[in-house]
């Protein structure tokens, strides 16, 4: 599977949560950004609602923020 194509752009790593922490922030990458992206909760809402309505420190698994967003209007 291709890598996710927000990978250069994701605020998750430059500029969010991760930023500074690189053995965390590589866990997260190898388990969704390399290959499963299409289960990053940050990708789903970035595809649903586009990639500047995903808070930057949303977590890739963090479920509950995701079915929030999805239930606010855009
Ligand atoms: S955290 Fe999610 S949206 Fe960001 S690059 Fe990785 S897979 Fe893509």
């Amino acid at each position: 599977m291709a890598a996710c194509a927000y990978r250069h752009t994701c605020r998750f790593f430059s500029k969010g949560r991760l930023d500074g922490f690189s053995g965390i922030a590589g866990l997260f990458e190898a388990r969704y950004c390399g290959s499963d992206y299409t289960s990053c909760m940050r990708y789903q809402i970035a595809e649903a609602r586009g990639f500047d309505s995903v808070p930057s420190d949303m977590y890739p698994n963090d479920v509950a923020r995701a079915r929030n967003l999805r239930s606010t209007a855009v």
